[in-house]
C-alpha cells in the first residue's frame, strides 16, 4: 500500500521506531503518553499504524502470531504510539494466545505506562468479538478512552456500510463512557486518517 502522506493537513514528525518489550522496561516510566494501537489479526492494525505514520513502520501480518513484543514509536517528540502485537490467530496454540493475552492486560492495567488512548481496529464487516470485547471491558476498568477503527469501510457498498456500522454502534453501547468515537476508516484509501491524526494530537497538544 502507499503510504504517502502529501496531501495531508494534520503530520506526524520525527517518527521512530524506538523498540519491542516484552515486560518491565524503562520506557514504560516515561510520561510521555501512550497512545495504543490494537486489534485481531487481519483486522489491519499494520495498515492503520503505516497509514497513520504515512511509512512502512509496523509490520503487516505475512508471518501470523510470530511478533510477541509490543513495540514503541516515538512520535512528535510528545508521545508513544504502541502497537501491541495482533490476537486471534487460528493457529496459535491455546498456550501461546493466552501468553499474549496475559501480556496485553498486564500492559493495559498494571504495568504503570501513561496509558491516555486505546485505538481498538476492527474489521468493519467483522464488528467486535472475544479479546475484542475483553480489551473494551478493561479500558473501561482502568478508565482508559477508547476509539474504535471500523477499518476496511472500502469494501462495503453505501448499504453495507450503514449496517455494519450501525451494528458495530450497538456493539459498544456496553461501554458508552469509554467508546469515544467509532471512526469509519479505510487504511487501504486513507478515509479517516488525517482525523484520527487529530484525536491523537489533541492528546498531547499545548
Ligand atoms: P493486521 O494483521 O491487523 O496487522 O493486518 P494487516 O495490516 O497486515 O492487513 C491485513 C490484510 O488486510 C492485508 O492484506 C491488507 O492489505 C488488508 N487491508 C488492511 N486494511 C485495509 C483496508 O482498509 N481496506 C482493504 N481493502 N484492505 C485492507
Amino acid at each position: 500500500m502507499n503510504y504517502n502522506t502529501h496531501n495531508s493537513d494534520c503530520r506526524m514528525s520525527n517518527v521512530k521506531f524506538v523498540r519491542g518489550v516484552v515486560g518491565d522496561d524503562s520506557i514504560l516510566e516515561e510520561d510521555k503518553p501512550n497512545i495504543v494501537v490494537a486489534g485481531r489479526s487481519n483486522a489491519g492494525k499494520s495498515s492503520v499504524i503505516n497509514r497513520l505514520l504515512g511509512g512502512q513502520f509496523a509490520h503487516t501480518s505475512s508471518t501470523p502470531g510470530k511478533t510477541q513484543e509490543i513495540n514503541f514509536f516515538s512520535i512528535d517528540d510528545n508521545a508513544y504510539l504502541v502497537d501491541l502485537p495482533g490476537y486471534g490467530y487460528a493457529k496459535l496454540s491455546a498456550a501461546r494466545a493466552e501468553k499474549l493475552r496475559k501480556q496485553m492486560i498486564w500492559y493495559l492495567a498494571r504495568s504503570g505506562a501513561p496509558i491516555k488512548l486505546l485505538i481498538l481496529v476492527l474489521d468493519v464487516r467483522r464488528g467486535s468479538k472475544g479479546l475484542d470485547r475483553d480489551l473494551l471491558d478493561i479500558a473501561a476498568g482502568e478508565g482508559i478512552s477508547v476509539v474504535i477503527v471500523a477499518n476496511k469501510i472500502d469494501k462495503c457498498n453505501q448499504k453495507e456500510r450503514v449496517a455494519a456500522l450501525r451494528s458495530l454502534a450497538e456493539d459498544v453501547t456496553s461501554h458508552p463512557e469509554t467508546v469515544k468515537q467509532v471512526l469509519p476508516f479505510s487504511a487501504a484509501k486513507g478515509t479517516g486518517r488525517d482525523e484520527l491524526c487529530k484525536i491523537i494530537k489533541s492528546i498531547y497538544a499545548n
